[in-house]
């Protein structure tokens, strides 16, 4: 399989690392001649309202629209909802999901837990949150996938996997090959 880092801003070498582990041959996208031959892509972390404007500019918005397999990571969580719980920037508005930025307050602004995810099987994974936002809203068809203290931090929408929290930065490779074996071979 092969599957693209969106390569724009953010943890795009940790990705690609992990995607490389976990059975993948993963490809830097820069621009929409990279996608071509490509099963999924992931979005990284970073920031969403960066990652939105260079969307446009680099030409990426409608490609990455066109039913290709995303896994998303923190701002890419936020970059695959269809609204926002406050404010406006730009989105790609893949899955029928509301989400807020930045939702776990200052207290909790970077800390690391297990998160149990469905449809892993096994221990739960451990979860390095940043700055991370949670889902306030999942639509009928979206699937919840994990919580956190009652927060939704990972849901799944056909091809499109949306986690709150930085798998890439532990050793853990189950998420990755979960979007490789099970959300991309499917899209
Ligand atoms: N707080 C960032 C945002 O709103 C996301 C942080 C992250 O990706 N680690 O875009």
């Amino acid at each position: 399989m092969r599957i693209g880092v969106l390569d724009l801003q953010g943890a795009v070498r940790e990705h690609m690392h992990a995607l490389e582990e976990a059975g993948a041959e993963p490809r830097s996208v820069k621009r929409p001649a990279d996608l071509a031959g490509l099963d999924g892509i992931v979005i990284p972390g970073g920031e969403s309202t960066t990652i939105g404007m260079l969307l446009d500019e680099y030409g990426l918005r409608a490609p990455l629209s066109d039913g290709i397999p995303v896994m998303g990571t923190c701002a890419g969580m936020i970059l695959m909802a269809n609204r926002l719980a406050e404010g406006e920037q730009p989105l790609l508005g893949l899955m029928d999901m509301e989400v807020a930025r930045n939702a776990f307050g200052r207290q909790r602004e970077s800390f690391e837990t297990d998160v149990a995810v469905r449809g892993l099987g096994g221990e739960p994974v451990p979860a390095v949150f940043i700055r991370a936002p949670y889902a306030t809203r999942l639509g009928a068809g979206v699937e919840l996938l994990a919580e956190l203290d009652g927060r939704i931090v990972a849901a799944r929408q056909g091809p499109y996997l949306a986690l709150a929290f930085h798998p890439e930065l532990t050793a853990d490779r189950r998420l990755h090959r979960y979007f490789i074996e099970e959300v991309a071979r499917s899209g």
